[in-house]
């Protein structure tokens, strides 16, 4: 398990060296200053050892004959200056190394995080569908936070100790080589310890963070769905059920700490047992003659700080197993590479016509279940196309390949002659303008709003963009105008109102393609007819591709295709397939009737009210 730690660690190091390199000059200057601190803190006890047996005990020292040149009193000055010295230096130099180092691992953390957000925003959507967003949230706050706190607050003092303790071992084994191993003999059934509980401790650890994250990811659901969860009064529920969690990460946490405590305990028991044994050992060779009061005195110094590392191991173990778990998360995150990315050929796509086509295209989102099956499709720049079907048939997977979320299973997918995968990723979605169901606006003003269709934008073309979605006069009676700042997702305004945003930050895109995914549903009939005369300037001369229920609304596009099971099992115009007298006719037709019924329901609830 040592091993695995140490692979493990050196994994991790290795991982993140490339981070580490721009810091070099500071980690080495902060080094410097470390190598320094040891020193000085290798030195404390020699002014007092010095002291005792040149001055205060010479007799005993048996020293009295060869006294040093200074004057007593002068040396006692000398020694108790040089205390001063040796830990104003140290404070000193320790304060720089901190300092220093504290610097470099924060500025590495930063890095670190900035590109893992890159990162997760470009890893592919079948990747994000299966994530928890809290979880990755919480990657990126909770777990860097604590890499950037214990490589600060506990690998640091810790590599500082354990240099400490080789320093001291070295001094140790100069002055008298059998002390020195006998204070040595409790390190291995340290390790032997240490070795068994810490993989304990890292268990729990990584069992810890696993939850957290799953903590997380839960609120984060529970609140990115506040409306259903209040409607549904589904709160108390999903309280018990974050209660739950909660606990349950407590008390792996006091697990945790109760093995860590434990563990500090027997060090402490290990350490006590050294100092004993060089206590006993020690007098003796110094009543038989062998060795200096001094040097003992400078031995058990030593020994309180040669172990200390050992003490700092046992203490730091869980907050370290807790980083080490915390920085395979990152990695893991880091580590997966994007499903859908530009190929080696990839050249960006010049100004797209809109011509598409499906060539015998499958898809399956899990490998065995295809979801569409050899589709065979040509649109000529510029048709409207209307998807329409049974829920399941298709539709958004359909969508999602033309926008590259996906990439077909078999088969190839042509905008304007070529395979998309031979223009890159970037150059072909800002081809493509989408209004979805549920537009997510952002919490900015309604200006930077729109203008995130087309980065960069002008003023002028944001109110054209407005004037086009049907948006600017609407847009000119808010608070303040086009500088009005949204509520998260735009909750302050009508659903109307967010959708003609977005189809106004779809304009102005000015892309050759757009998909539409029901930008109507749900709106009452002044801001349906408002949205819809949008959309049809929106669409006007584009290739587009709607995905519609209310058949109402593809009444005149150019082209219906009625998907069922993966298939496209009826094509042509709204006359064509009412003349057809297929599927299409039959939902059409079942529709209307629907509407008739509830229309004569609404009148009868009027008259009786
Ligand atoms: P439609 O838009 O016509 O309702 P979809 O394209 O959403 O149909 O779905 C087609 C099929 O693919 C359905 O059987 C659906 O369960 C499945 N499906 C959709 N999205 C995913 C996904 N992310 N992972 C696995 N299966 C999916």
């Amino acid at each position: 398990m040592l091993q695995a730690r140490t692979a493990n660690g050196v994994r991790l190091v290795r991982r993140f060296q490339p981070y580490l390199r721009p810091q070099a000059p500071l980690i080495a200057g902060g080094s410097l200053a470390l190598l320094g601190e040891i020193a000085m803190r290798l030195l404390e006890p020699w002014p007092l050892k010095v002291l005792v047996d040149y001055v205060l005990v010479p007799q005993v020292t048996g020293l009295a004959e060869r006294p040093l040149q200074l004057d007593p009193p002068l040396l006692i000055a000398v020694a108790a200056l040089m205390v001063l010295v040796v830990a104003g230096s140290r404070a000193l130099l320790a304060y720089l190394s901190t300092v220093a180092l504290a610097l470099a691992g924060n500025r590495v953390m930063i890095e670190l995080r900035a590109d893992l957000y890159r990162h997760i925003q470009r890893l592919s959507l079948s990747y994000h569908s299966k994530a928890r967003t809290g979880d990755l949230i919480n990657r990126l706050t909770g777990d860097i936070g604590r890499l950037q706190e214990v490589t600060v607050t506990a690998m640091l003092p810790l590599t500082a100790n354990l240099l400490t303790l080789v320093g001291m071992l070295a001094v140790m084994l100069w002055m008298n080589v059998q002390l020195a191993l006998l204070a040595l003999m409790v390190i291995p059934i340290f390790l032997l310890t240490m070795n068994r509980m810490g993989k304990q401790i890292r268990t729990v650890a990584r069992e810890e963070r696993k939850r957290e994250g799953a903590l997380a990811a839960s609120a984060a659901e529970t609140l990115g769905a506040i409306k259903v969860v209040q409607a549904l009064g589904l709160e108390p529920l999903l309280e018990r059920a974050f209660a739950r969690h909660n606990q349950k990460s407590l008390s792996e946490g006091v697990r945790g700490r109760r093995l860590a405590a434990g563990l500090e305990r027997r060090v402490d028991g290990l350490v006590a047992l050294g100092t004993a044994l060089v206590l006993w050992y020690g007098a003796t060779l110094v009543l038989r003659g062998d060795l200096l009061l001094g040097d003992l005195l400078v031995f058990t110094a030593y020994l309180k700080s040669a172990f200390k590392p050992m003490r700092d191991l046992s203490k730091y173990a869980g907050r370290i197993a807790k980083a080490s778990a915390s920085g395979e998360r990152v990695l893991e995150v880091l580590d997966t590479t994007p499903e859908i990315r530009d190929l080696p050929g990839a050249a960006p796509a010049p100004r797209l016509r809109g011509e598409v086509t499906f060539e015998q295209v499958s898809f399956a989102y899990t490998p065995g279940t295809p979801v569409l099956h050899d589709l065979c499709l040509t649109i000529a720049p510029g048709t409207r196309v209307a998807l329409v079907g049974p829920s399941g048939g298709g539709k958004s997977t359909l969508a999602s390949l033309l926008l590259r979320f996906y990439t077909p299973t078999a088969g190839r997918l042509l905008i304007d002659g070529r395979d998309v995968r031979a223009y890159t990723l970037a150059s072909l979605r800002r081809q493509m303008a989408v209004v979805l169901q549920e537009s997510v606006l952002f919490a900015t003003s309604v200006r930077e709003n729109i203008a995130y269709g087309a980065p960069g934008a002008s003023f002028d073309e944001v109110i054209a963009a407005a004037k086009l979605a049907n948006a600017h006069e609407f847009i000119l009676q808010l608070p303040q105008g086009y500088a009005t700042i949204l509520g998260e997702r735009g909750a302050t305004l009508s659903g109307g109102q967010r959708q003609r945003i977005a189809i106004a930050r779809a304009a102005i895109r000015r892309a050759p393609i757009i998909l539409l995914d029901e930008p109507t549903t749900g709106l009452d009939q002044a801001n349906e007819r408002a949205v819809s005369e949008a959309l049809e300037q929106l669409t006007m001369g584009r290739t587009t591709f709607m995905i519609a229920h209310d058949l109402r609304t593809v009444e005149h596009v150019d082209l219906i295709l009625y998907l069922e099971g993966g298939e496209v099992r009826e094509r042509g115009t709204h006359a064509d397939l009412l003349a057809a007298d297929g599927n299409y006719a039959a939902l059409y037709r079942m529709q209307r009737e629907e509407r008739l019924h509830s229309t004569s329901e609404e009148q009868r609830y009027v008259i009786v009210r």
